[in-house]
């Protein structure tokens, strides 16, 4: 019997200087041991996330630091850092791990200047603004990888009309910004854009563990009952998590997939796969297990 290959994209999110630091050069081994190529979308700005913590305040907050471990995820001085000083630049202060993912020949796209101030600024930026942060974050890393950048990958799913224009307004192959079930041109009030939407269709680890009796255990097994042969299927992981605390699970789930045949690549070799590209609105929703709104493609599957 010949078993069908499932296409998948594999996107990996880099939030930190820590993870840029230590959970990128992790993950990198990781995926050469499984002859794996992906796409690292890296923050390269002011490294702010400890501006998090005054999310503790808030209970839901509270409930998924609880959940997921956050401070054993993330360690003390991630939740901490930007809270009482600037935050250091990512991209100068890791500029050696960024060039070596780009060097081992995975894909690399800029996931933010400022990844909290993205965040929890977004909706209130106007396009000129967001222009300056997308401008200053695509300048830095194609001086660190010596080539241009030409994707990028919203923080936390969050984009709005101003920031998709924005995008547009500047050279760009395809952009990660939402969740989703296939590649689409996101249409604005002005018509469609011309550089494609590849959505992420899978759930998160933080979304997904300690929920609906998900634990560590079982966590790799319920991620790839999710997998869909014959459709999109684009997973996220961050460099925090699983090039972190999780990185021995990532390694057991890649072996499981790998023995059912899933088949990782980064996610610009998906367009190739996909004849005819549609349009689609990109909305605003929420979803289990991620606190406030997120961007998410109009249709349904
Ligand atoms: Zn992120």
């Amino acid at each position: 019997m010949i078993v069908k290959d499932t296409r998948a994209g594999l996107r990996i999110d880099v939030d930190t200087l820590r993870g840029t630091k230590i959970g990128v050069p992790g993950l990198l081994s990781t995926l050469e041991r499984h002859g794996i190529k992906a796409t690292f979308f890296f923050s390269v700005g002011p490294d702010n996330m400890g501006r998090h913590l005054w999310r503790l305040l808030r209970p839901t907050f509270l409930l998924k630091m609880l959940r997921s471990k956050a401070a054993s995820l993330y360690g003390w001085d991630i939740l901490f850092k930007g809270t009482l000083w600037p935050g250091p630049l990512i991209g100068r202060n890791a500029a050696a791990e960024i060039r070596q993912a780009a060097a081992a020949g995975h894909e690399i796209g800029l996931h933010a200047w400022d990844h909290h101030r993205w965040q929890t600024k977004i909706a209130d930026l106007s396009q000129q603004e967001v222009q300056q942060d997308i401008k200053l974050g695509m300048h830095l890393l194609a001086e660190i990888i010596e080539r241009p950048v030409d994707c990028s990958a919203a923080p936390a799913w969050r984009i709005t009309t101003a920031a998709l224009k924005a995008r547009a307004s500047l050279p760009g192959r395809y952009h990660s910004d939402c969740r989703g079930h296939s590649i689409f041109y996101p249409l604005t009030d002005g018509g469609p854009l011309s550089q494609p939407q590849i959505p992420a269709t899978l759930p998160t680890y933080d979304e997904l563990i300690g929920k609906n009796g998900i634990d560590a255990k079982n966590y790799n097994n319920h991620l790839l009952s999710l997998f869909r042969p014959d459709k999109l299927n684009v997973l996220t992981i961050h460099a925090e998590a699983e090039g972190g605390a999780c990185r021995a699970m990532f390694a057991d789930f890649l072996d499981k997939a790998q023995e059912q045949n899933i088949d990782f690549h980064p996610l610009g070799d998906l367009l190739g796969s996909c004849p005819k590209i549609a349009e689609d609105k990109i909305i605003t929703s929420n979803i289990n297990g991620r606190e406030g709104w997120i961007s998410c493609q109009e249709t349904s599957d």
